[in-house]
């Protein structure tokens, strides 16, 4: 099958069985999907419908990259990018018919599983209303109610269609409040493709090794500061020497591979802003709702002054936000002079979603995604100790480095083996598990997934890794 391939070095074969189950726990299982798979395309050729390989080559016509977003495109793993036909529960199936274990869940909104019954009744339900009409819903007092009643510092929020535009308007917030305009970001940490903060960004920019500076005015650049994650010192220095507005901060770092915080760095973040006159923004976008019911403010007992969500809060619709006290969010235009506004910001079918989603996140939730990332963690751990590798990971988000060093900072998850990262996603892959493809990722526990699943990962990647491992390689 050379659909997926795009000339790396060992050209990788995907596998099937004809039935659609996804896994293979063998090499005979591995033979037999490569049979059924051969059946299977020829019964697609003969029904005229483009393969993956022919969309691809369509897409690039009228997609840069054939992707709407470059974490979607993987080269960096050494192949292109597989387009998805459908999804249901933990699994996503491809345009082929390849079926797959699904640890990306759209990167990060579907902690319930694809197409959730009640989730989906939701939006048809709030779809049958309206879908926009640019004037307030209830829904969005409810979720706004929703949010403040987890959020231990969140009283009032105001919607977004991306994560991307709430941390912008975080940063306006807070320079406003602050009367002063320098941003302080941790290297490798993300908070979308504005101007300001992506410098020194993780998650795609590190992915394909892209400087973050064109395209964007030299005067935004200067106005960041980049710290390393975990460092005290440079904080401090960073908040000496200028006129902070603001320290934007992942309370645990997601956008690097997952590297929590040192015990007591989200205490020292907190103490030196306050000092400083700074605010602390946590963006939350990956945590929130996800890490904790009240995200990563509530594991670590931190309050921070403004708060950014997404992914979750739409349940897989276009759903974000910003948050915090009254007082920092009612500068905000109508109420206030800071301007911000989104034809589709708290889009009825996106708040249908989100709330719903919100309201299934219950304490057993919360319980049952922390044991299956225990699970996994754990498994993991086993077998990165065998291959000289280590796991990062918080509640309900797992990366596995390719280094015997743990990684505390982007210098760290910078100094990984991207080679044999790239070899291993490629062999789990064959095995018909889907991982984010990017050392810089990390792996979304979903609460569609259940213990069999978590161990037939973990059977494939203790076969992927042996069938990977350069130590191991008979010479
Ligand atoms: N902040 C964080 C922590 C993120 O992980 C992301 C996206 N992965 C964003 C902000 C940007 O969100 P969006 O892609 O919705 O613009």
């Amino acid at each position: 099958m050379a659909g997926l391939s795009r000339g790396a070095p060992d050209k990788v074969k995907i596998k099937v069985r004809g039935d659609g189950r996804p896994l293979a726990d063998s090499q005979s299982e591995i033979d037999h999907q490569e049979e059924q798979q051969a059946k299977a395309e020829a019964a697609r050729a003969a029904a005229g419908r483009a393969t993956n390989e022919e969309l691809f080559a369509r897409a690039r016509q009228v997609l840069p990259g054939g992707v709407n977003s470059p974490v979607r495109a993987m080269r960096q793993v050494g192949l292109d990018p597989v387009f998805i036909e459908s999804a249901e529960g933990a699994e996503v199936v491809d345009r082929d018919g390849r079926r797959y274990l699904d640890w990306v869940g759209s990167w990060g909104p579907m902690i319930l599983g694809h197409t959730d019954p009640e989730v989906q009744e939701a939006i048809r339900s709030a779809a049958a209303r309206g879908t926009s009409f640019g004037a307030a819903t209830e829904a969005e007092v409810e979720l706004g109610e929703e949010v403040a009643a987890r959020m231990p510092s969140v009283e009032m929020i105001r919607m977004t269609s991306s994560g991307t535009e709430a941390a912008m308007t975080a940063a306006r917030l807070a320079r406003a409040v602050t009367a002063r305009e320098v941003l302080v970001k941790f290297a490798g940490a993300y908070h979308g493709h504005s101007d300001g903060l992506l410098a020194e960004a993780g998650s795609g920019v590190a992915t394909h090794g892209i400087p973050s500076g064109p395209g964007i005015p030299a005067a935004q650049a200067a106005g960041t500061v980049v710290v390393p994650w975990n460092d005290r010192e440079a904080v401090a220095e960073a908040l000496e020497k200028h006129e902070v507005a603001a320290v934007f901060a992942e309370p645990i770092a997601a956008n690097m591979g997952v590297v929590p915080p040192d015990a007591g760095y989200l205490e020292f973040l907190r103490e030196v802003t306050a000092k400083a006159g700074a605010l602390l923004i946590f963006d939350e976008v990956i945590t929130g709702f996800r890490v904790a019911r009240g995200g990563a403010q509530e594991l670590y007992g931190i309050d921070p002054d403004l708060t950014v969500m997404g992914k979750i809060i739409g349940g897989g619709l276009p759903a974000a936000a910003v948050g915090g006290p009254r007082d920092l969010m009612e500068r905000l235009a109508p109420e206030g002079d800071v301007y911000q506004a989104g034809t589709l910001s708290g889009n009825p079918l996106a708040v249908a979603a989100g709330l719903t989603t919100l309201r299934r996140l219950d304490e057993d939730a919360y319980s049952r995604l922390a044991a299956l990332t225990d699970r996994l963690r754990a498994g993991l751990e086993d077998l990165a100790g065998e291959h000289g590798l280590t796991v990062g990971s918080a509640p309900g988000l797992v990366t596995l480095f390719f280094s015997a060093r743990p990684v505390r900072d982007f210098a760290d998850a910078m100094a990984t083996d991207r080679d044999r990262h790239a070899a291993f996603y490629r062999a789990m892959l064959e095995r018909g598990i889907w991982l984010p493809p990017s050392q810089f990722e990390a792996w979304f526990v979903s609460l569609a997934q259940d213990e069999i699943q978590v161990d037939r990962t973990l059977m494939a990647a203790a076969e992927a890794l042996a069938a990977t491992d350069p130590r191991k390689a008979i010479a």
